[in-house]
């Protein structure tokens, strides 16, 4: 349900307002306030979600569906971008900002400064055994 101190939920229910690029019964995709580059989009389902598993999966799917849309169209438009980053924080630890659920659509540029940074290889040098269990343990809890 909606949560009403959730700054998304009061953006999906025009309380707030965006600038809307696309919206039916399920999604709404607007214009981020704090782009990385020019034509920034967030689409979040319009039914809070903290977490990604808590999405249904047809939503999840048009989510996904919506994204390739704004791509194109972003890839038509002026801004001449070099490619697309789509983002998904999933958690505070992930980078995840507001507590309801959105998909980044992020306009790429070479050499400009963005990105996940991630610290480098895992210096521990796990063997085969370990990925091998990670992936049983990971595929049995699925
Ligand atoms: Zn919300």
């Amino acid at each position: 349900m909606e949560n009403q101190a959730c700054i998304f939920c009061r953006i999906a229910k025009g309380e707030l307002p965006s600038n809307n690029v696309y919206e039916d019964k399920d999604l709404l995709a607007f214009m981020d306030i704090h782009p990385i580059n020019r034509g920034h989009v967030l689409i979040i389902p319009k039914k809070h979600a903290e977490l990604v598993s808590a999405v249904d999966e047809a939503t999840l799917g048009k989510m996904m569906v919506l994204g390739v849309k704004i791509d194109s169209a972003i890839r038509k438009s002026k801004i001449k971008c070099e490619g697309i980053s789509f983002l998904l924080a999933d958690g505070e630890a992930a980078g995840q900002e507001i507590q309801h659920v959105h998909l980044h659509i992020i306009p790429r540029f070479k050499g400009d400064g963005s990105g996940l940074r991630f610290r480098g290889v895992d210096a521990r040098q796990p063997g085969k055994t370990e990925f091998a269990e990670t992936a049983k343990e990971i595929k049995a809890l699925m």
